[in-house]
């Protein structure tokens, strides 16, 4: 059987009501990248830190999966071989939609993550400066977020995985942010089929085999369906 090794971006929970730190308006327009994202930010002003992602998690937490989601989630269900979803989003939608095999290489804003000993548990709706950790009791509690200056979790297994796979796909990714962006490369070496699915082509798209443009809730079941059809499910 064909093993799928899919990357989700922010593009395919977009049209759930996710912003991204690209878009104009939103939760990221009011505040700086380096004041919110990076352990310096942290460092310099926690309160503001966790007053961010506690917003963006009470917004993840009222999203809902969309069609994208769902199809994603219907070929892991339907067909019969390995689907491995590697996702750069922090919200849970894919879970919600069904996924089991999924990757959060960026984290997720619903973990904790103690700073002092690597626990994680899951976060409380509010998180604050000084919350405990639950098995070091360090006051070192910070969101389980890969914030930009750190490793991305999983990368030897998502190496791994990509060296294995017979198709690669990258669903709204900007193509901009590495290691990600290299994927492709490492898959298409590998031998893997490689296809992007976008609103529009990445920085990287000509590194792709085929490529389908438009919204995700469109082209995602689209193609799913066709692959099913293809592999014979
Ligand atoms: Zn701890």
């Amino acid at each position: 059987m064909d093993k799928i090794v899919i990357l989700t971006g922010a593009g395919i929970s977009a049209e759930s009501g996710l912003g991204t730190f690209r878009d104009e308006g939103g939760l990221w327009a009011r505040h700086r990248i380096e004041d919110v994202a990076t352990p310096e930010g942290f460092a310099r002003n926690p309160a503001l830190v966790h007053e961010f992602y506690n917003a963006r998690r009470v917004q993840a937490a009222q999203a809902r999966p969309n069609a994208a989601h769902e199809a994603l989630s219907r070929l892991e269900r339907d067909y019969g071989g390995e689907v491995l979803i590697v996702t750069q989003n922090v919200d849970g939608l894919h879970e919600a939609a069904g996924s089991r095999n999924v990757l959060h290489m960026h984290g997720i804003l619903s973990g904790a993550l103690c700073a002092a000993c690597d626990h994680r548990w899951p976060a409380p709706d509010h998180m604050a400066p000084g919350q405990q950790c639950p098995v070091c009791g360090a006051p070192a509690g910070r969101p389980d977020i890969v914030w930009f200056g750190e490793m991305p979790y999983y990368m030897d297994r998502i190496w791994d995985e990509l060296r294995s796979a017979d198709v690669f796909a990258a669903i709204g990714t900007s193509g901009n942010v590495y290691p990600a962006a290299a994927f492709v490369q490492d898959a298409d070496r590998a031998g893997a089929h490689t296809v992007e699915l976008n609103l529009e082509p990445s920085a990287v798209v000509s590194d792709f085999a085929e490529t389908h443009f438009g919204p995700a809730t469109r082209i995602v079941p689209d193609w799913v369906d066709t692959l099913l059809r293809r592999l014979g499910m």
